[in-house]
């Protein structure tokens, strides 16, 4: 397992492999149990709890008791339970008693990161950051009960707005390569509408680019839903792409997105989590998605650096997709920040090291001009 840093929540470290809880839903007491203990033993310290089903949140305390401090809880704002049934609300009042609910089902007294349940549109974000909502997140956060403010979302504008305002420490992302070419939609079905796809696309949808290198310049950790679109990215004849990618090849797509810390996979068994984890043994080759992507015939990616990392080895060991990340970072944002010129100094072989060999643009599949991305770090960060 690797793991990586919340670097807005005192760095706590995350497994960049982490679980979605839909797979636990309908488990009993004991097989949520023995779930939960083999991914612990895999590694997996993460898991995001987005249901308010009080018997979920119940098997969930059971679970975690006596290792509360060994896992890190995404537990959601907003998601209330009704009649029975799940409901999102924004009604202040409800929320608290859902939070409280969540508190004393779990057996605990704080959680990680406290999740305002999914923002997709402007009026709702408007009532969210504008009403009472916000302020309850900023002071469950102030008092401990709740590390990190988290948000999820599936709209890039309406995620970049929420970042912008500076309260959201985690945000809560659908990420795979073919939502990533959607224009931004208040609507989340048309994520996976075929009729978006039949003309075919070009490359990563500019606000969703925005998005993450917003993110990673701001320190905001991306979690990630629905990686594998709901299992269509897996399969050929539902992709959206009308190929399928393999589990090792969306979960590295995700990881090598800016921002992004962990892919929340939403397995259903003890089998499927250790086949999710099984991605950190795998081979560069079987976690190569650039070799999809390069193939097919209506969707485009060119020009633009997808960090896939398929032109490595560089002659002179740079590491080209994280030289490339940093240049982008810092043309997106006209200036260089320094978190990024830190992370650049940090990097054991530089742009001004590239003796212009051209073996990488050979291997590049995307038609980039890597000999004068180098040649930008260079200009943008002197060496
Ligand atoms: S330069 Fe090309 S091959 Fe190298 S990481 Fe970027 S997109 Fe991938
Ligand atoms: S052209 Fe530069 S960056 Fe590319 S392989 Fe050669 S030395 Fe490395």
């Amino acid at each position: 397992m690797r793991y990586r840093e919340l670097r807005r929540c005192d760095n706590l470290k995350v497994s960049a492999i982490a679980l979605g809880c839909e797979g636990f839903i309908e488990k009993s007491k004991e097989e949520h149990k023995n779930m939960l203990d083999r991914a612990m033993e895999l590694g997996v310290n993460f898991i995001d709890m987005y249901t308010s089903n009080p018997r979920f949140r119940d098997n969930m305390g059971y679970s975690v008791k006596g290792k509360r401090d060994k896992i890190v809880l995404q537990g959601h704002i907003c998601s209330a339970w009704e009649n029975g049934q799940y409901l999102r609300t924004r009604d202040i009042q409800k929320t608290k008693i859902a939070f409280e609910d969540q508190l004393k089902r779990l057996g605990t007294d704080y959680i990680d990161i406290g999740m305002i349940h999914y923002i997709d549109s402007i009026d709702d974000f408007r009532a969210v950051f504008d009403g009472d909502i916000i302020e309850y997140c900023n002071r469950l956060k102030k008092s401990g009960t709740i590390r990190a403010v988290g948000l999820s979302s599936h709209n890039p504008i309406v995620a970049k707005k929420a970042v912008e305002t500076g309260y959201i420490d985690v945000l809560m992302f659908s990420v795979n390569a073919a939502y990533d070419m959607q224009p931004p939609d208040e609507d989340v079905e048309q994520l996976w509408n075929p009729e978006n796809y039949k003309n075919g696309l070009i490359n990563i949808n500019p606000e969703r680019k925005e998005l993450y290198e917003l993110c990673e310049r701001n320190n905001v950790a991306i979690d990630v839903m629905k990686a594998f679109g709901g299992g269509d990215m897996l399969n050929a004849k539902l992709s959206p792409f009308g190929v399928a990618f393999s589990e090792y090849q969306c979960i590295e797509y995700c990881l090598t997105r800016p921002g992004v810390v962990s892919v929340m996979a939403g397995c259903r068994s003890a089998d499927e989590i250790e086949k999710v984890v099984s991605y950190f043994d795998s081979s560069k080759e079987e976690r190569d998605y650039s070799v999809v992507l390069s193939e097919m015939e209506k969707f485009k990616f060119f020009g633009n650096c997808m960090y896939c990392g398929h032109c490595a080895p560089c002659t002179v060991g740079i590491d080209i997709a994280d030289v490339n990340k940093y240049v982008n970072l810092s043309v997106a944002q006209g200036k260089v920040p320094e978190t990024v010129s830190d992370h650049y100094k940090l990097l054991s072989h530089h742009g001004g090291e590239c003796v212009e060999c051209g073996k990488c643009e050979e291997n590049c599949p995307f038609g980039v001009e890597i000999i004068q991305k180098m040649k930008n770090a260079v200009k943008i960060f002197g060496y």
